[in-house]
């Protein structure tokens, strides 16, 4: 079968493709290079569309315990699975916490081919993975979370050198069947359990002779080392705090240069001025950004309205219950290897720091210079659902709407943001940068993320509408793996995806540690705690896709 998708405009910034009518030709599932000899089997005349790769988000929370938590929790939540709607000024972007098949069809309705759950508590990875599996439509990869076990902060704190840190890191990712490492509130969620409520960069943990910043430099020159694509995925320190922009500047010292990104870190661009000590610190975090160019960020932008916050960080969801809505929240652990907070939250424009945080959120990505160094991500869902992005995107590429809707906000914290001077508008390039590209980039997804020759024919068509919200919010046509999957925003298909996953090479020596560790302190041994190949493809049905790592220590 030979499809032909001819006078479309493309973005495709991985190829240097800035709005140009090309033709592509889709063949086996993916694209082809140039024109075949024979005559294709089916033609979509796109003239006049828009044409970018299948976006991918590399942080959304869509599989693993909080989430279920959260669904059964709240059930009240669950409501009305409708799309965005408008009524009396306010947006509601719908259930925050989705179920996987409302997931798989939300995400492919907005052209989304892509997901990645960035926190994936190795001893729960099986479940994780299941529930990705479970959405369809996506191809899904997890961040395997590491720096609150106390097997790594035992042997951190033996001094058993970088190498055997090394085979610990690689092992997991290969037992987990992930992609990536998260650290969490690095030593803070274990410092919680030693009854400790607050732990900065420098500060020592109440039981292992360590700092945070130890335990970052120490992940990510693991993870440069091991010659893993993504770098280390850190959730940094004092997440939500007034004045914690010095923990976030100081975290990202902490990597020494090693690559390092920093998640959600609108949660983590906060000062101390004006009467409430509440402010942006947006300019001085994109400053250290823009100047430190082994640094990536996603913002985790929020959104006014009802959501539910899931986090690993144990530490900061405990300080936190007290804002819970509607009023209920529990943190939980699972075998200690770290956390589990769950508390809903409503997010409210006439709130001053909800205003503040909307705006930061903003600040950040109109100061930040490089799209190919900030994503677009809401934290899904502790920001705001992740149907909110065309809500997003418009606000991003449309000033004047920008500027109304900071009209509407607590006066106060309009007047103490610098959104008003912010005259940028994302360009549709940028928008694919920062949606397509960048992210399959920082991921090492060659096969996907671009419309060049061999890309897997993961392809969004857009019709241009009057606003962005409406363009990217309902695509003409969404292609996964060559097929159409969504045509005029209706899923026409439904389809499987696989698993996204990296394997650097370990020495196996480290395996008799780790399965006397186990042994001793885990319920769950170590042949049932490792995910095979087998299980991923025929147990939880989603087949192991693996994309290759550099030489380990070429870094
Ligand atoms: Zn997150």
């Amino acid at each position: 079968m030979l499809t032909k998708l001819t006078g479309g405009c493309l973005y495709d910034p991985a190829n240097g493709v800035d709005g140009e009518v090309r033709d592509l030709y889709i063949r086996d599932g993916h694209i082809l290079d140039g024109p075949p000899a024979e005559s294709p089997d089916r033609t979509y005349d796109l003239t006049g569309k828009l044409v970018m790769a299948g976006a991918i988000d590399l942080h959304t929370h869509i599989g693993g315990g909080k989430v279920n938590i959260a669904r059964a929790m709240l059930p009240e939540l669950q409501g009305r699975d409708d799309a965005t709607s408008r009524s009396g000024g306010r947006y509601s972007f719908g259930p925050a916490t989705p179920s996987t098949l409302a997931t798989g069809y939300r995400y492919a309705q907005m052209g989304y081919t892509s997901c990645f759950e960035p926190a994936v508590l190795p001893v729960n990875a099986r479940q994780a993975h299941m529930e990705m599996a479970d959405a369809p439509l996506l191809d899904t990869g997890g961040y395997a979370m590491l720096g609150n076990d106390d097997l790594l902060l035992q042997l951190m704190s033996e001094g058993v050198g970088q190498e055997v840190i090394n085979d610990y890191v690689a092992w997991t990712l290969r037992a987990t069947q992930c992609i990536g490492i998260k650290v969490v509130n690095p030593g803070g969620i274990s410092a919680f359990k030693f009854n400790t409520r607050k732990l900065d960069v420098d500060e020592r943990h109440p039981h292992y002779p360590l700092t945070p910043r130890d335990i970052v430099r120490t992940l990510s020159r693991a993870v440069a080392e091991l010659g893993m694509p993504h770098p280390l995925h850190v959730h940094a320190s004092n997440l939500g705090v007034p004045g914690n922009q010095t923990s976030t500047l100081a975290t990202m010292e902490a990597a020494e240069g090693f690559p390092i990104h920093l998640t959600h870190i609108q949660f983590h661009s906060y000062g101390t001025e004006g009467e409430r000590h509440f402010s942006s610190a947006a300019a001085e975090i994109a400053e250290a950004v823009n100047r430190q160019k082994n640094v990536t960020i996603d913002v985790g932008q929020i959104m006014f309205g009802q959501t539910v916050t899931i986090s690993g960080d144990t530490m900061r969801q405990h300080a936190n219950r007290r804002f819970a809505h509607p009023r209920k929240w529990t943190c939980m652990d699972i075998e200690c290897e770290a956390g589990c907070g769950v508390v809903p939250f409503r997010y409210r424009d006439k709130n001053f720091v909800n205003a503040l945080q909307w705006a930061i959120g903003l600040e950040l990505f109109l100061m930040i210079d490089d799209p190919w160094r900030v994503f677009l991500t809401t934290d899904h869902p502790n920001g705001a659902p992740f149907t909110s992005y065309p809500h997003l995107i418009r606000l991003l590429t449309d000033k004047g709407f920008r500027n109304d809707q900071l009209a509407c906000i607590h006066p106060d914290a309009a007047a103490m943001s610098r959104l008003a001077g912010l005259d940028r508008e994302y360009s549709l390039y940028e928008i694919a940068i920062m949606t397509r590209a960048a992210p399959a980039r920082i991921l090492g997804l060659t096969d996907r993320g671009h419309l060049g020759p061999g890309a897997l024919a993961d392809i969004t068509v857009y019709h241009e509408r009057p606003d962005a919200e409406q363009t990217f919010g309902s695509p003409m046509l969404v292609f996964k793996g060559g097929q159409v999957v969504v045509e005029e925003g209706q899923v026409t298909r439904t389809l499987s995806g696989s698993t996204q996953v990296v394997r650097p090479d370990y020495d196996r020596r480290i395996e008799q540690r780790i399965g006397d560790w186990l042994d001793r302190y885990h319920s769950v041994r170590m042949g049932n705690f490792r995910i095979s190949d087998e299980e991923m493809a025929e147990g939880i049905g989603s087949p192991v896709q693996v994309h290759p790592c550099r030489p380990r220590g070429s870094a």
